[in-house]
C-alpha cells in the first residue's frame, strides 16, 4: 500500500516552489500580506504553477 503522501509528492515532482512558503487564494491576499512585509529585500508575488495558488519569493538579483 502506498502512502498518500507519496502519491501527491509524484503527483506534484516540481513542488519546490511550494516548499516553505506560504500559499494565497488570491493575489490581492498576498500583496496584502506582502505590503505588510519589512522592505529589506526586493520580493515578488507570483502564481504557482505547481498549486494554482500564489506565493511570496524574494528576488535576488
Ligand atoms: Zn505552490
Amino acid at each position: 500500500m502506498i502512502p498518500a503522501s507519496r502519491l501527491v509528492e509524484e503527483a506534484n515532482p516540481a513542488c519546490a516552489q511550494c516548499h516553505g512558503k506560504e500559499r494565497f487564494e488570491t493575489p490581492q491576499l498576498a500583496w496584502a500580506v506582502w505590503q505588510k512585509m519589512p522592505r529589506r529585500s526586493i520580493r515578488q508575488v507570483y502564481r504557482c504553477e505547481q498549486c494554482g495558488g500564489w506565493h511570496i519569493g524574494e528576488v535576488r538579483s
